[in-house]
């Protein structure tokens, strides 16, 4: 079986941690990928920094930092520290030294020409992650925050201002001349499964779905696509993403979410098949059922990964059950 996950940081590396652990359980020959956000992306002190495929290579690799909830756990902060007395870099951006070393192999090899996908294969043979990571795309394309009176990178937002400047809008840079990593079509479009993780539905989700060719790629696919919600009873569990929804227009709403990715049978651009939402959302099971979703409700705090492994788990049910009712069609 072949599962294709998309996803986020923090939201994807734990759901993942979940997929990966119900596979090995019932499926120990299924083939995991994951297609990642590359948005938030940036150049810092010449070196290219990629939050959310170094969160989920560290937390699938076990060397992440579970207190701070970012890096690589028993970190050192020398180097970010003499930089900053040279004035180099961000304040609010500080990386541990051995997330540095990182950074430093990544972006020699950029240099010298190696594209995206390949010096991601390349860190992650350094661990036995049990997936393969696949940037959604080899093209450096940025997230930019619109502001009142200026624009500055996502990062900056999110870190610096913690998403408390009203956004207007956010802007991918380049976005229309990029194309999906090599491997990212193809893996659609063999997938069994594919699943949108509980990750920012804006600027993890919504950043993965904007590169031409990715959302049709989806929609065309032979395999059931099931969204698990990251929004719990009407807030986003960890983190700032409702300021990203409420700059979309999109309510922090489980069911606004999903009616937001839309239906694949019953929308022109929809992409969902089936949709999970947490047991304090079952009143949104029945109207997005009727709206072409089939949704389900199951508890989706990921706390641990046996709870999210349960997630993985309903996943895969509701899309099994999908590709049978396909089948008998
Ligand atoms: P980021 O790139 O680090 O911001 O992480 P992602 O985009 O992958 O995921 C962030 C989103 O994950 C947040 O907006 C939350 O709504 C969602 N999230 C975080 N923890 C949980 C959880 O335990 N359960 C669910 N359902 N969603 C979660
Ligand atoms: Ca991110």
């Amino acid at each position: 079986m072949k599962v294709v996950v998309l996803a986020g940081g923090v939201g994807g590396s734990r759901f993942l941690l979940g997929m990966r652990a119900e596979l090995r359980n019932t499926h120990p020959d299924a083939e995991l990928t994951a297609i990642v956000n590359t948005g938030d992306d940036l150049w810092l002190a010449g070196l290219r920094i990629t939050p959310d495929l170094d969160t989920i290579l560290y937390t699938l690799a076990g060397i992440n930092d579970t207190e701070r909830g970012w890096g690589r756990v028993g970190e050192t902060e020398r180097v970010s520290t003499e930089l900053a007395a040279w004035g180099i870099g961000h304040s609010w951006f500080t990386l541990g030294d051995l997330d540095l070393a990182a950074s430093i192999a990544r972006s020699s090899w950029l240099r010298e020409g190696v594209p995206l996908h390949e010096v991601v294969e390349r860190l992650q043979a350094r661990w036995p992650l049990g997936l393969r990571m696949l940037p959604a795309t080899d093209d450096e394309v940025e997230t930019h925050v619109r502001v009142e009176g200026r624009t500055m990178h996502f990062q900056e937002w999110w870190t610096r201002y913690r998403a408390s400047l009203p956004a207007v809008a956010f802007e991918q840079l380049g976005v229309e001349s990029s194309t999906p990593a090599p491997g990212v079509i193809a893996a659609l479009e063999s997938a069994d499964v594919i699943v949108l993780a509980p990750s920012n539905p804006v600027v993890s989700i919504g950043t993965i779905l904007g590169i031409p060719g990715l959302r049709d790629a989806l929609r065309a696919s032979t395999a059931p696509v099931v969204g698990v919600s990251p929004i719990i009873g009407g807030s986003v569990v960890r983190g700032m993403a409702d300021s990203c929804l409420t700059t979309i227009g999109v309510e922090t709403d489980a069911a606004a979410v999903a009616r937001h990715y839309g239906s694949r049978h019953s929308s022109s651009s929809g992409i969902l098949d089936g949709w999970l939402v947490d047991t304090a959302d079952e009143a949104a099971t029945e109207p997005l059922t009727a709206e072409g979703i089939a949704t389900r409700a199951v508890p989706l705090w990921m706390r641990d990964e046996p709870m999210s492994a349960a997630i993985a788990a309903a996943a895969l049910e509701l899309a099994q059950q999908l590709a049978r009712d396909a089948d008998a069609d």
